[in-house]
């Protein structure tokens, strides 16, 4: 199969042929018609996670069509059309055990512990515990951009975050993952306020929902700003970006008894991050994390997305080939860019 490999951290990426993927006896090969290119897998070509090992191919937002099906596998079948969530879970953990595959203690995410999604063909294991089905009608691109950022939006804003119509919702950081939790948040009935230093991002927002936008790069105390718009603080807020400064801020602009929900990944590059504790404690605040979502949590977001209620299909801005997909990999470190970028690796 043709796969995007690389061979160092931080040097380019190439197109070449490797060997086709296997399934474990628990697991699938998905052949992949589209899956999402994500400021992660660029963390991960930089050599900021410690899972990678080397030569490697990186993605971890898929869907495609099953295409082999290990012995054990009892739920799926060739020619299914199939997602993942980019937590793989174990399934027989107590976390599992529990329900709480997204914090898995043996998770497993293709493009970081394996080989990911940037091929053909994509091995995924325990294949009964982590495959969703992809809803008729619903494309592969739609369906890709679900498994990291979207998922993780909605688990920040809805399961974790626990937003009510009426509330003040924050958004830090409006790329991928903050544009789909400013979407989820105000089809939930919020009025929300979108940051960022990106006017093109801020405007994308606005499309999306929200109610009052902040400029960080014009705007010296982002908190401050939102306690202003708010009327005292939002109720919910999310650090979608992930660096101490959008953590501070979403902290500091939360009203009493508020929501923090860290979304955005504290590379370990970075060193551990301060929080605003004092404020914690004198406003009774919450501080929450949120890592992905577990599949068996995905029917009320889908059905959602089915009714029109989310359109993650809005999300996608750009459609490329796995020829183009190096340099797109590359270019993110110096131009992230608003909204997301699909790789077909077939066209
Ligand atoms: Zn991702
Ligand atoms: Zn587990």
């Amino acid at each position: 199969m043709r796969a995007v490999v690389f061979e160092r951290f931080g040097e380019p990426a190439e197109v070449r042929e490797v060997a086709d993927p296997r399934p474990a006896e628990h697991g699938v090969v998905v052949r992949v018609e589209a899956t999402g290119l994500c400021r992660s897998d660029w963390h991960g070509w930089q050599g900021h996670d410690p899972d990678i090992t080397l030569p490697h191919v990186p993605g971890h937002e898929l869907a495609g069509v099953v295409e082999a099906v290990g012995a054990r596998v009892t739920g799926w079948r060739p020619g299914d059309r199939v997602t993942v969530p980019f937590v793989c879970a174990c399934g027989t953990c107590p976390s599992c055990a529990a329900g709480d595959q997204q914090v898995c203690e043996r998770q497993t995410q293709p493009g970081f512990t394996h080989w990911g999604s940037f091929a053909q063909y994509v091995a995924l294991d325990h294949a009964d515990v982590n495959l969703v089905a992809v809803p008729d009608g619903m494309t592969f691109a739609t369906a890709a951009s679900l498994g990291c950022r979207f998922a993780t939006a909605f688990r920040a804003v809805v399961q974790q975050g626990r937003v009510a119509a009426g509330e003040w919702v924050a958004v830090h950081g409006c790329g991928g993952v903050g544009l789909s939790a400013v979407m989820i948040a105000a089809a939930s009935g919020a009025r929300v306020v979108a940051v960022d230093i990106s006017a093109q991002a801020l405007e994308l927002a606005r499309k999306f929902g929200a109610a009052q936008c902040v400029d960080a790069a014009r705007t010296e105390d982002t908190a401050a700003a939102i306690r202003d718009l708010t009327g005292g603080g939002a109720h919910l807020s999310l650090d979608a970006l992930g660096s101490p400064a959008t953590c501070a801020a979403s902290v500091n602009g939360l009203r009493r008894r508020g929501r923090h929900v860290q979304v955005g990944l504290l590379p370990s590059h970075t060193g551990t991050t301060p929080v605003p504790m004092a404020r914690a404690v004198a406003l009774e605040l919450e501080l929450l994390g949120s890592h992905g979502m577990a599949a068996h949590t995905y029917p009320p977001m889908l059905e959602s997305v089915r009714a029109g209620t989310l359109r993650p299909d809005l999300l996608v801005t750009a459609t490329i080939p796995l020829d183009a997909t190096p340099a797109a990999l590359a270019a993110l470190g110096s131009a992230p860019g608003a909204g997301v970028t699909v790789i077909e690796p077939w066209s």
